[in-house]
């Protein structure tokens, strides 16, 4: 906790050169007086915690559905723990934290429900219509969709909040978004906050993948023996504490590969830092290549990771069940509120109508995208329920239970 009353002050005492800062903030769209005892991306942060979005990414699928098990992450509980890492390693390196933090806790507030399985879902029914994409829809919440202060739409964040947003986007959804599509266009990198959530997030997911996964059964120890990640630690802990009960044992695992990932993000990126010396953020921008970055040798076991949780964890058959329902209910609504948009809420099918909403982008196939988007895992099911008249899209559904 920051003494009250000083906290704008005491980010930028302690702030490197390189780091993000209000003083040389890109600002936000609809210029705002500065706030009075916050910083301004204190101030995002804030916004961010109180948004709608934010509060739904409760129920919303990150690997396991919310109905498979109370212990499993859920996209907020992931969405903190990126958060988490990114402050720490943010601090470490003299970065501008609560930017970091703000960056972390919005960069999956576009997602849909039911994990990457709605994503795609979303993202084929919407081919015809400019497609859709988690990133991008995340930029459109905090810039549109979220409807709660008087003076503007969305959350009017920073540039820089919204650059950190935006982790990857196509060229030609580049050529549309003006100030935050440039660096795409350019081949800019973003600033050294938004290089790090993007990191957290690697570490954060393959690591708690690790854990969920071990909990529900669907990868076990003697697999994660072959990655060298958790080999090593597994095998160090086992030899320390002999006889530790197999919970203890993987989480006091996990926490040592995470440990040792954050370490050595730290470290390299410290010296990459300090061999380049950028004199600011605008420099970090310009350079070829990212300066928060693994080292090769972490980055390699990273990649084996990463590359074993989509073979065992991604694509096992009970996810792939889940992803095939939840591809169903997804494809099939989008069809049902096209067809009838009576049946969205009444915001929803005023913007449709006039296709003036939601920032004059809405065609009706948009709005619904926006409108699925933006459902729960339960509320998306409720909503298939009720719209469709059947209890589940699968028929081997008593097999998923
Ligand atoms: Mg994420």
């Amino acid at each position: 906790m920051k003494p009250s009353g000083l906290p704008a002050v005491a980010d930028q005492l302690s702030l490197a050169p390189y780091a993000a800062r209000d003083a040389t903030s890109r600002g936000r769209r609809h210029p705002e007086a500065a706030p009075n005892y916050r910083s301004e991306y204190q101030r995002d942060r804030d916004r961010i915690i109180h948004s709608t979005a934010f509060r739904r990414l409760m129920y919303k699928t990150q690997v396991f559905i919310y109905d498979e098990g109370d212990l499993y992450r859920t996209r907020l509980t992931h969405s903190l723990e990126v958060a988490q890492i990114a402050r720490s390693v943010a601090v470490a390196l003299r970065l501008n934290e609560p930017l970091t933090e703000a960056i972390a806790l919005a960069h999956d507030l576009g997602h849909t429900p039911f994990g990457h399985a709605g994503q795609d879902a979303l993202n084929a029914a919407m081919q015809a219509f400019g497609g859709f994409e988690h990133n991008l829809q995340s930029l459109r919440v905090v810039d549109l969709l979220e409807e709660k202060y008087a003076d503007f739409p969305g959350l009017n964040l920073t540039f820089e909040t919204r650059e950190g947003i935006l982790k990857h986007c196509s060229l030609d959804h580049a050529r549309k978004l003006g100030d935050v599509g440039r660096r795409f266009l350019e081949k800019l990198q973003p600033g050294l906050e938004a290089q790090l959530a993007n990191l957290a997030d690697e570490i954060a997911y393959n690591n708690h993948d690790v854990d969920d996964g071990l909990r529900a059964g669907l990868i076990n120890q003697e697999q994660l023996m072959q990655i060298a990640l958790f080999r090593e630690h597994y095998l160090a802990v086992s030899a320390r504490y002999p006889g530790l009960t197999p919970r203890r044992l993987v989480h006091e695992t996990v926490r040592r590969m995470i440990n040792d990932l954050i370490t050595d993000l730290i470290e390299h990126s410290r010296a990459r830092i300090e061999a380049v010396d950028p004199a600011g953020s605008e420099e970090v921008r310009s350079l070829p290549r990212p300066l928060i970055a693994f080292s090769d040798g972490m980055q390699a076991r990273s990649l084996e990771l990463a590359r074993f949780l989509r073979a065992q964890l991604y694509h096992h058959p009970q996810v792939q069940r889940m992803t095939q329902r939840a591809t169903r209910i997804v494809a099939e609504l989008f069809h049902v509120y096209g067809n009838d948009p009576g049946q969205l809420p009444q915001a929803f099918a005023a913007a449709a109508r006039d296709g003036e909403g939601h920032g004059g982008t809405a065609s009706l196939a948009r709005v619904v995208a926006d409108y699925i988007a933006g459902m729960t895992d339960r509320y998306a099911e409720r909503e298939y329920r009720r719209l469709t008249g059947k209890a589940e899209p699968s028929t081997d559904a008593a097999e998923t239970a």
